[in-house]
């Protein structure tokens, strides 16, 4: 598949456009964005953010990593796309909340458990990346026991990694000051692409809830 089919898609979304979303458009174009929450989703395709959300153009600032993983705070790092994101999101944009959204299925998670199949040089960068769910993969290798079905301990990853992504994003020195002073929530999602729903990491219970 070309682009094609994409730019048609965009001219059907131009003719499509609505009075309210055009007079919406212009006072983002005017005003300038304001969203209030920093989405933080996985690259995979079936995780859209706006669509799972029910939220619009100018709602969500979206950063889109592969497994959703949040790089800690680094001064030096060479390239840091995510970091980026999140300082801009903070700092200059004043979210109110970041969201971390892991989800079923995950093939980034997945992977974390077959690591040596993946090519060294194919995947040097991936494999680099996929480090930050060590943690996570590590801490749920001890909980399993021979009664945890594959799926089990899958889902169970992809939960943990989530909310340890946001002890990486408080490694930032802009994020610990705001939720210090109260004004920025940090949340950890799950997202089931089976069923479309979101359930929240709570952190008294340390479960996720619908
Ligand atoms: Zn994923």
């Amino acid at each position: 598949m070309t682009d094609s089919k994409l730019i048609e898609g965009n001219r059907e979304f131009v003719k499509d456009i609505s009075t309210e979303l055009d007079a919406k458009m212009t006072i983002l174009t005017v005003k300038g964005q304001s969203p209030k929450t920093l989405f933080i989703g996985c690259c995979d395709s079936r995780v859209a953010p706006n669509i799972i959300t029910n939220t619009h153009i100018g709602d969500l600032f979206i950063s889109r990593t592969i497994g959703n993983f949040v790089s800690p705070y680094d001064p030096d790092a060479s390239y840091p796309a995510s970091a980026s994101a999140v300082e801009y999101a903070v700092s200059a944009l004043n979210v109110e909340t970041i969201v971390v959204c892991g989800h079923t299925h995950c093939g980034a998670i997945a992977g974390l458990f077959g690591l040596d199949t993946l090519d060294d040089r194919e995947f040097s960068n991936t494999k680099k990346w996929l480090s930050l769910g060590t943690k996570a993969k590590d801490e749920v290798l001890k909980l399993i026991t021979k009664d945890t079905s594959e799926r089990e301990k899958l889902e169970m990853t992809e939960k943990l990694s989530a909310v340890y992504q946001l002890d990486n994003l408080l490694t930032y020195p802009a994020v610990k000051k705001r939720v210090e002073e109260g004004t920025l929530t940090l949340n950890a999602w799950h997202y089931n692409i089976d069923t479309g729903i979101v359930s929240r990491y709570d952190s008294k219970t340390k479960e996720f809830v619908i």
